[in-house]
């Protein structure tokens, strides 16, 4: 089961008592879900439908709870199965007042959310019918897919009222509100009452930060050996490029002791080369003297270059 799953299935497993919020629910629901239609010659119609089954049996209870309703789920069959709560003539009006809604709109009535727990039950329903949030493995995304921009408008507007800022965007012919940031999904999932997927997002989360520390730190201490690998290996290259233009009998005792035990040592850290000299020399001293021989290759170098080019 996906997160997205698993937070819809918390939500839809708390119907609210009250029934300020039982309405409230609903409306987001119908906000995001429905088709209102009128036609003189069928009148009012409310068609609630969706391939999950269970915002539509959540339609049907928040109904029985707040008017009466002798409408029933039905399902359509076919390659996935579409379920459908259709409403009509006094039952589609009844729900049309008690949402305080008119046929056109698509909009909740602000009347419905003024108390703090309406509208996290308005929230609840709108993701409920239209929402999705990633997996917190990955990277942080929830949404609300909206069919119109002042129905996207009016729940980032609800949302922000929890000091929650989402942003609106266009995809196709759809408007989706949406949040990015970890810190506002975790939020999100309070505010709907999914305590289950809130400790999960939480447990991926300290997961997360404490893999993303132990990777930075296993990614500076890959880039400091590859930085002593590199160094070596021009300091051996440099060593044996002495060794074949002019032989190390020409350099002093110091370095042609350095260049012989630097040729024997390849791997060996300054420190350590330092222990195999005679007598010991600190960091600061190997350092020193492969310096001197690198720049001893250099200058060998570019003789060889101003013979070859006079
Ligand atoms: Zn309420």
């Amino acid at each position: 089961m996906s997160f997205s799953q698993d937070v819809k299935k918390e939500i839809a497993s708390a119907i609210p008592e009250a029934r300020h919020c039982c309405t409230a629910f609903l409306s987001g629901i119908t906000l995001l879900l429905s088709d209102i239609s009128y036609s003189p010659s069928s009148g009012l119609r409310i068609l609630y439908q969706s391939e999950n089954v269970a915002v539509i049996r959540i339609c049907f209870t928040l109904l029985r709870k707040t008017i009466r309703i002798s409408a029933d789920v039905q399902m359509r069959s076919g390659k996935t199965p579409v379920y459908r709560l259709m409403l009509k003539g006094k039952e589609a009006e009844e729900t049309l007042t008690l949402l305080k809604m008119h046929p056109g709109d698509r909009q909740v009535n602000s009347l419905l959310y003024e108390r703090s727990c309406c509208r996290r039950n308005l929230i609840r329903g709108a993701f409920l019918a239209g929402g999705s949030v990633s997996d917190p493995q990955g990277s942080y995304h929830m949404e609300i897919v909206c069919s119109s921009m002042e129905c996207a408008e009016n729940l980032k507007e609800i949302i922000g009222s929890f000091n929650v800022e989402s942003r609106i965007t266009g995809r196709k012919n759809s408007f989706i509100v949406y949040l990015k940031e970890g810190d506002d999904i975790v939020t999100m999932l309070n505010i709907m009452e999914a305590p289950g997927a809130l400790m999960d997002m939480e447990n991926a989360r300290i997961y997360k930060d404490m893999r993303n520390t132990v990777n930075r730190r296993v990614n500076c201490e890959t880039a400091n050996i590859k930085k002593t690998v590199s160094a070596a290996v021009r300091q051996v290259n440099d060593i044996e490029y002495i060794k074949e233009k002019r032989g190390f009998g020409f350099l002093d005792d110091a370095l042609r002791e350095m260049a012989e035990v630097r040729l024997a040592h390849p791997e060996a850290a300054l420190k350590e080369l330092g222990n195999f000299l005679d007598p010991p020399v600190g960091k600061s001293g190997v350092n020193h003297r492969l310096r001197k021989l690198s720049s001893i290759a250099d200058d060998l170098r570019r003789n060889q270059y101003d013979q070859e080019n006079s």
